[in-house]
């Protein structure tokens, strides 16, 4: 217990005024910040369902190509089957590439209807990206206009909690540094409350009866008290 003049504790009043708008505006810039990172998160997702739409765009596009250049290339045996096919002398040569050039045709059939299916499947795909691009762009829209709403009102909140650090930084010139740093101890230890008043024996910070002889202590101010449950730097007010 460090005897000290009286004004002390009406500076350390100031100072945990301070420090309670100091810890309330920080609660809700953190508030703030973690608003901000949840619409980062939620326009990230959305961008990552937009780029896995590409993807599959991507990918359908060149499925259709490989069909494609099958075709030409089945076109082409077709094109020289045929050219064999004039040129045989013996009727088995004839039956053969006349095969050839049906099995061709064949598989040129399927490879078409299968292009028709990959190329329905594209479009659906296309339409897909498109959906999900003007949903992104909107939401990108959105999201950045809430996110200067909330930076404008933080703006305010900062420089008021500059205003705040200033005061207690004032406030803690004319204390004492051992008393600065047990306050801050203190307040880091009961979430920026550290100075509070007794009320009828009880310390309205944690509740707990003040033993009697203390309270006469605190009472008279002469020294500072800390409470023995929360530590708390105990004051008295005459009412
Ligand atoms: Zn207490």
């Amino acid at each position: 217990m460090i005897d000290i003049p009286k004004p002390d504790i009406e500076t350390l009043i100031k100072l945990q005024e301070a420090e309670s708008e100091i810890v309330r505006i920080k609660t809700v810039l953190e508030k703030v910040e973690k608003e901000k990172l949840k619409l980062n998160v939620k326009l990230k997702q959305f961008g990552n369902a937009l780029e896995e739409n590409k993807e599959n765009l991507l990918s359908a596009e060149a499925a259709c190509r490989d069909i494609e250049r099958e075709i030409h290339i089945v076109d082409d045996r077709i094109i020289k089957s045929n050219e064999k096919l004039r040129m045989v002398k013996t009727n088995k040569e004839y039956q053969l590439f006349l095969r050839e050039v049906d099995d061709s045709k064949k598989r040129k059939d399927a490879l078409e209807t299968e292009l028709i299916e990959h190329l329905d499947e594209k479009e659906k795909i296309e339409q897909i990206v498109l959906e999900s691009e003007k949903e992104y762009n909107l939401l990108k829209d959105q999201i950045e206009a809430e996110q200067k709403d909330i930076e404008k009102k933080s703006v305010d909140d900062r420089e008021l909690l500059d205003e705040y650090l200033n005061r207690q930084k004032e406030i803690g010139k004319s204390l004492d540094p051992s008393l600065m740093n047990r306050f801050a101890r203190i307040s880091k230890m009961n979430k920026g409350l550290a100075v509070i008043n007794v009320n009828k024996e009880v310390c309205m910070g944690c509740f707990m009866n003040i033993p009697p002889q203390l309270y006469i202590e605190v009472q008279r101010g002469n020294s500072l008290i800390s409470c023995p449950q929360c530590s708390r730097i105990l004051y008295y007010i005459n009412t």
